[in-house]
C-alpha cells in the first residue's frame, strides 16, 4: 500500500499520524503529489467502508467440515472431576499454559461450574498476533469444550477467512469459561471470578491486537458500560492489571448479532478491514 493510501486508511480509523513537511518539497506530477499527500479529514471515506461483506452465513468453512470438527472434539479427553479451588489470583498469574488449562478444567471459583458440561478454555495459536474475545460458551461450546463452534462460530470462521486468516492462526477465548445457563450474560461476579484466567492467557500470548466481540467482552475488558455502536471504530486499549504495556483493542459486534441482523454485516466487514490495517501498523507487544 502506498503512503497516501495508508494515511487515508489511518485517518478513516481515527488515527492521526504526524507528517514532517519538507520546505520546497516537490515530488512527481501534481496528480501523483495529490495521491501522496496527508489525508484531508473532510475527504471521502475509503471505498471499503461501504462495501458489502464477502461472506455468507450458510456455507461451510473451507478448512474443516462440521463432521471433522466433531470427530476431533470427540477424541479430546473429558474434563477431570471438579475440585474445590483455593488458588489466589496472583498464583494464576504465574501459571504456564499447561497448568493454567488444568486449573480451568477443575475450576469451581464461581457458580457457573454447577451447570457446565465442559469448561471452554480457549483455542488457537498461543503466539497469535490477534486475540478474539467473546462472551461465554453457548450450548455447542459447552458440549464440545471449544469456543465458537456453533452457528456464530461458523460465521466467525468465515469472517476470518475473508481477511485471509484460518481459525488456527488466531487465538479465541471468552470472558467466562463456563456456559451461563440459558445463554444469559455472565454476572459481574462470575466475570470477575474468571478474569485471572483470561488475564494470564493475554499475558502469555502478548497479542498485537485484541478484538472484543460484543458488549459483554468490550465492557469487561474496558471497564465501561458503553454500547458496541459507541465503542467501535475508536482507538481503545486493554490495560493489563500487572502494569504491562496497554494492548490495542478493537470493539466489534458479536457474530450472533449478524445472524440476527444480517443487514448489519457490512459493519463487521468494515471492522475486519480495520483489523487488517491496524495489524500492519502495530508492533508485537
Ligand atoms: N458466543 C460466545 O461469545 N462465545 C462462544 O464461544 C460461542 C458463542
Ligand atoms: Fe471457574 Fe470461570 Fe468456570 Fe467460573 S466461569 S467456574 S471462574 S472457569
Amino acid at each position: 500500500m502506498d503512503e497516501g493510501r495508508r494515511l487515508h486508511y489511518l485517518a478513516a480509523m481515527g488515527i492521526q499520524v504526524w507528517q514532517p513537511r519538507v520546505a520546497g518539497e516537490s515530488v512527481g506530477t501534481p496528480a501523483q503529489r495529490g495521491s501522496q499527500s496527508a489525508p484531508d479529514p473532510s475527504s471521502e471515506p475509503p471505498p471499503w467502508l461501504d462495501e458489502p461483506p464477502p461472506w455468507t452465513d450458510d456455507d461451510q468453512p473451507p478448512w474443516e467440515t462440521e463432521e471433522a470438527a466433531a470427530d476431533r472434539l470427540d477424541a479430546a479427553p473429558d474434563p477431570s472431576p471438579a475440585v474445590a479451588a483455593t488458588d489466589a489470583q496472583h498464583e494464576i498469574a504465574g501459571l504456564d499454559w499447561e497448568a493454567l488449562e488444568a486449573r480451568v478444567t477443575e475450576c469451581r471459583r464461581c457458580p457457573l461450574c454447577e451447570t457446565r458440561t465442559k469448561t471452554v478454555f480457549g483455542t488457537g495459536n498461543r503466539q497469535a498476533e490477534l486475540l478474539f474475545i467473546g462472551e461465554g460458551p453457548g450450548q455447542d461450546e459447552d458440549q464440545q469444550g471449544e469456543p465458537f463452534v456453533g452457528r456464530a462460530g461458523r460465521l466467525l470462521n468465515k469472517m476470518l477467512a475473508a481477511i485471509g486468516r484460518a481459525r488456527a492462526q488466531v487465538y479465541i477465548a471468552n470472558i467466562v469459561k463456563c456456559r451461563p445457563p440459558r445463554n444469559r450474560n455472565p454476572e459481574p461476579d462470575e466475570a470477575a471470578a474468571c478474569r485471572a484466567y483470561l488475564e494470564r492467557q493475554i499475558a502469555l500470548i502478548q497479542p498485537k491486537l485484541i478484538v472484543s466481540l460484543g458488549a459483554v467482552s468490550a465492557n469487561n475488558l474496558l471497564g465501561n458500560r458503553e454500547a458496541v455502536g459507541r465503542l467501535r471504530g475508536k482507538s481503545q486499549h486493554y490495560q493489563p492489571r500487572d502494569g504491562a504495556a496497554p494492548i490495542p483493542l478493537l470493539v466489534t459486534y458479536h457474530p450472533s448479532y449478524y445472524l440476527r441482523s444480517p443487514a448489519e454485516k457490512a459493519k463487521g466487514w468494515q471492522d475486519l478491514q480495520r483489523i487488517v490495517h491496524l495489524l500492519e501498523q502495530l508492533p508485537k507487544s
